[in-house]
């Protein structure tokens, strides 16, 4: 019921639910303390992954791509992120994953799609990066799949939630190096059966709420590419990134 009255009556922060006054930062329904604290991705980014970069000023439309993104292989073609994971992005997305507050899924999916425009292709399909079964029981739903099937409504693309399976188990990512995060993905996703025949030459929008190594979007794109379909790109709630 809570959760239906804030979709009812946004003007309360979304982060701490005090009141939201007319002012700029009301659009996106922070207050005045939360919405500095929100840092959203507007600028220059990585094409790859969305991290921000330096704009170099010249106004040149070139592709930028960070330095993780040139070291590490990225099976994806380009990638956006709406905010930087710190800060009120961070409680957002904790609370949408442990809080059951599902009533934040479509203000963050209304974010991604201004910043996963650039990304949308022509009979593009969007598929959120699953949970494995065992913490989906635990968690009660996917909070990717709640932000992606959002998202590309916003975006007026066709959305299959069953696009991709866990095939195995994989123990939690926390606590992981890139390395050990690498191998602990590889292979643990694959394309459902009944979607293969769909899936051939489709561009795909793989969702997920946070991208840090990259390790499960890389076993996501690979095992899509793998099963044929077109070009993948990668659209996340938050960029976690080292220096801050
Ligand atoms: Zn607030
Ligand atoms: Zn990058």
């Amino acid at each position: 019921m809570k959760a239906a009255l804030r979709v009812l009556y946004p003007p309360q922060c979304l982060s701490c639910g005090a009141g939201v006054g007319d002012t700029g930062a009301g659009a996106v329904h922070l207050c005045a303390e939360c919405w500095p604290e929100a840092r959203f991705i507007t600028g220059a980014c990585c094409d790859c992954c969305g991290v921000p970069l330096p704009d170099d000023g010249t106004g040149r439309e070139e592709v930028l791509v960070c330095d993780d993104c040139l070291t590490a292989v990225r099976p994806w073609s380009s990638g956006r992120a709406a905010l930087i994971y710190d800060g009120t992005a961070r409680k957002l997305i904790l609370a949408l994953k442990h809080g059951d507050r599902l009533d934040l899924a479509s203000p963050m999916a209304r974010w991604l799609a201004q910043a996963a425009r650039p990304l949308v292709m022509a009979d593009m399909v969007v598929a959120p990066v699953p949970l494995h079964l065992r913490r989906l029981m635990r968690r009660k739903y996917n909070q990717a799949a709640q932000v992606s099937s959002r998202l590309a409504r916003d975006l007026g693309l066709e959305h299959r939630a069953d696009l991709l399976v866990r095939v195995r188990h994989t123990a939690s990512q926390d606590h992981r190096d890139a390395a050990e995060r690498f191998a602990n993905q590889h292979d643990a996703l694959a394309v459902n059966r009944r979607c293969v025949l769909a899936l051939q030459g489709r561009p795909v929008l793989l969702v997920d709420d946070v991208m840090a190594s990259g390790a499960t979007m890389t076993a996501a794109a690979t095992a899509l590419l793998a099963a044929g379909s077109g070009p993948v790109s990668v659209a996340v709630l938050a960029r976690a990134v080292k220096d801050h």
